[in-house]
């Protein structure tokens, strides 16, 4: 289907389709991070691009930056220090952990794009005082990017840029439900590759490109797959790693459901249309399920990855780890043990910007076998 090779080959290939964007004139913002409003980025006319990191060895950015930061850090430092990301005209780091703070000090000292802003975020998410800071923060975020182009972002952009990014989240969560229906209608690589082109191709392409998509895997039917299969959902941060959908169907598996920065985390949150876009900005990013580097309550991450694998009818949930990732890392015995006590069983699987393909198998397999 030309839609989804596509989609397929801009994320096996970002540099390349970035490369052409810079050519027809774009004007290209990085972010490592989905608490980025990428609906402003879109309205000041500009192009927002996650950024994933090299999956090539580190060297460069060893120099500056202790082993014990997570491989994602790591890897897009790298990747800008390489000359890799001279495409992006700046960048924006939303301060969530103290690795993305790490990360945006270097990337400010050891680059030179003509545009860089730090959007110092809220962490507790459910106070008055909160809402009031975040509207000031992604207000500023707005000011910088005015300054840096010379042109007022009006408050018809921002409703432009959010229905857009509407229209991509509904299409997205769409493909989910389907997939949670028909596990046979589109594979998890498949999937996985289409949220990752979602950050990186151009949103107005992008959401031409979709309902084709979605109509083919509404439209596929056939087998759902054994009643042996087993029904899971990832968790974690970034999974930049197609091999590993793979594994876990070769394992007997098949993921109905995430909790992850490369899936659902990327487009929950519709955002309303009608009235003052910045506040209905604000409300999207306080209220949508949050990642463990902020805070709502003392159970809501565990309330929502239970209530995502009760919704897919989840046999397991597995926690993907990135290597010397804190917030995750802190977060999980205490999702483990609510998981436990639902009686949903789950595994801890430490991953890094290259996968231990063999040792990840093996883990899978056990953990598949034993459900
Ligand atoms: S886990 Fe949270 S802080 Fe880390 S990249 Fe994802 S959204 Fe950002
Ligand atoms: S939340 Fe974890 S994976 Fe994401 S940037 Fe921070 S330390 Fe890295």
């Amino acid at each position: 289907m030309d839609e989804l090779d596509t989609l397929k080959t801009i994320a096996g290939n970002p540099g390349g389709y970035l490369r052409d964007l810079k050519e027809d004139g774009e004007t290209l913002l990085g972010y490592v991070c989905t608490y980025t409003p990428e609906e402003i980025i879109l309205a000041a006319g500009v192009h927002p691009v996650r950024l994933f990191g090299t999956q090539d060895d580190i060297s460069l950015a060893d120099a500056h930056l202790q082993s014990y930061c997570c491989s994602l850090v790591r890897s897009v430092l790298e990747d800008v220090l390489r000359g890799n990301l001279d495409v992006l005209d700046g960048a924006v780091f939303p301060h969530t952990c103290d690795s993305i703070q790490r990360l945006s000090d270097l990337w400010r000292m050891n680059t030179d794009f003509s545009f860089f802003a730090d959007m110092v975020l809220p962490v507790t998410l459910n106070r008055e005082s909160s809402r009031q800071y975040m509207t000031d923060v992604l207000k500023g975020f707005k000011d910088a990017l005015e300054t840096r182009l010379g042109r007022e972002i009006t408050d018809r952009d921002l409703r432009q840029g959010i229905e857009t990014c509407n229209g991509i989240r509904t299409l997205l969560a769409t493909l989910y439900r389907i997939r949670s229906d028909n596990p046979r209608a589109i594979s998890g690589r498949d999937l996985h590759a289409i949220v990752m082109a979602s950050m990186i191709m151009r949103r107005q392409d992008l959401l031409a490109l979709l309902p084709a998509v979605v109509e083919a895997a509404r439209e596929t039917g056939g087998a759902t797959g054994t009643e042996d299969t087993k029904r899971l959902v990832l968790t974690g941060s970034v999974c930049n790693h197609p091999d590993l959908y793979d594994i876990i169907d070769d394992a007997g598996g098949i993921v109905v459901g995430d909790d992850l920065c490369t899936g659902s985390r990327y487009f929950e949150g519709i955002i309303d249309e009608t009235g003052d876009p910045l506040e209905a900005l604000v409300r999207r990013y306080m209220e949508r399920p949050t990642c463990p580097a902020k805070h709502l309550s003392l159970t809501a991450r565990a309330d929502h990855i239970i209530s995502v694998a009760r919704e897919n009818r989840a046999d397991g949930v597995i926690f993907l780890l990135l290597k010397f990732c804190d917030p995750h890392a802190f977060d999980y015995p205490y999702i483990k043990e609510a998981l436990a006590r639902e009686h949903i069983p789950s595994t801890l699987v430490e991953i890094e910007a290259q996968l231990s393909e063999g040792q990840v198998r093996t883990r899978l397999e056990t953990y598949i076998a034993m459900l």
